[in-house]
């Protein structure tokens, strides 16, 4: 049989697994064709929303290919995070389905873009046609790809360092990504082993495992429906991410920061403290453990900061000067000193300014992306 039969079997019996509509089956093809993969395997992933497949390219490296689904009735519930994020405007036909999952497969792979520039470790995007985006494979040389965190086997004494080293992450992905992941939890982390040689460029870090070589990190994937860190719910999508990763770690046995410092420590934008972030964090963890709560005496069921939780939950944290139910007065108590109880006093850098005026308007790109 010639070379393209031959592919073009593979990719057949791929397709045939998890039906894929003749569209998405010809960009296979072209890709094939292109040089881009060598064959398409079967199924790592079955999702309501996308398929991920196991891929390998000519040159032998593996590579997942996350296929939308084009069916309408899953991206319904998508509404929330589209209105409100100014990348959305334009494009977007809530009638078109074919359409619709374009765009979330080509937002996933700028937002996996936008990671990687950070530093932040998740997959290589290389490609999105249509409905189908092209990234590297998280896994091992024979193509197992690495455990979800949820079902990841890990040491509990390497849980705190993940615990930081996520926070750390999310924090990074809010100012320099200019992200909120949106969908941040056990399932859309996964826990990676590098096991080719250590490289020598990580920073010189202590480690007590009995392998330091075989750590693994965290990789964050499905950023789809990441938003603008100044989408108008981006702080309520913040939130219950870090309420998700504090559950996780702390049901783990890991010290954790507790939501609403948390929450605090990703959303101020200079750190009070001595040292980099990583210091900072860790010696907040431990402020956290000697006092556990702020000050509410009103009740003793405030085991590490669980009442201030609660309360942090509920509260409306308003995303720019103009959801403040009165400005004006917030900004008052600030400058009489007395915005301590303001939760949102860093988050949207009030402080206090003269005049309500004098707060400029935000540019924007061409490319929709924010100036200053
Ligand atoms: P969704 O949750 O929308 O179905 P995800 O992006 O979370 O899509 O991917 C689903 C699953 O596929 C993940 O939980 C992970 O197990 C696997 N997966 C996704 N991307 C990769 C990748 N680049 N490498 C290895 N596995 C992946
Ligand atoms: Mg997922």
């Amino acid at each position: 049989p010639s070379a393209s039969a031959n592919q073009k079997d593979k990719s057949d019996r791929a397709t045939n697994e998890q039906v894929l509509d003749p569209r998405t089956r010809i960009i296979l093809f072209k890709m094939i064709g292109r040089g881009l993969l060598f064959e398409v395997n079967g199924c790592v992933s079955t999702g309501k929303e996308a398929n991920v497949y196991h891929a390998v390219s000519p040159d032998q490296r593996h590579l997942a290919l996350k296929i939308y689904k084009t069916s309408i009735l899953v991206f319904k519930d998508r509404d929330r995070y589209v209105s409100g994020e100014y990348r959305f405007r334009k494009g977007y036909s809530r009638h078109n389905p074919r359409k619709m999952v374009r765009v979330w497969a080509e937002k996933e792979m700028r937002n996996l873009k936008r990671l990687q520039t950070a530093g932040i470790r998740c997959p290589d995007p290389m490609e999105v046609r249509e409905n189908v985006l092209v990234m590297s494979f998280i896994g091992d040389k024979e193509g197992w790809a690495s455990p979800r965190l949820k079902d990841a086997d890990i040491p509990t004494s390497a849980h705190t360092e993940l615990y930081v080293e996520l926070i750390l992450m999310v924090r990074r992905m809010f100012h320099e990504c200019k992200l909120v992941h949106a969908d941040l939890s056990e399932y859309n982390i996964l826990y990676h082993i590098e096991h080719p040689t250590p490289s020598p460029s990580c920073e010189s870090e202590q480690q007590t495992d009995e392998h330091p070589e075989q750590r693994g990190h965290l990789v964050i994937i499905d950023v789809s429906q990441s938003v603008e860190h100044d989408h108008p719910h981006a702080f309520d999508f913040l939130r219950a991410d870090v309420r998700n990763v504090e559950d996780f770690f702390s049901k783990r046995g890991a010290r954790t920061l507790g939501l609403r410092r948390t929450f605090e420590f990703i959303t101020t934008p200079t750190l009070e403290g001595e040292g980099d972030e990583e210091t900072i964090l860790k010696k907040r963890m431990e402020e956290a453990e000697q006092t556990p709560e702020e000050k509410s005496q009103d009740n003793q069921s405030s085991e590490n900061g669980k009442v201030d939780d609660e309360v942090f939950m509920k509260a409306y944290i308003p995303r720019t000067l103009n959801e403040v139910f009165d400005p004006e007065r917030d900004v008052g108590a600030l400058a009489r000193g007395e915005g301590k109880g303001l939760i949102y006093k860093d988050t949207i850098g009030i402080v206090a300014p003269k005049e309500k005026d004098e707060i400029p308007d935000r540019k924007v790109h061409f490319d929709g992306s924010a100036v200053s």
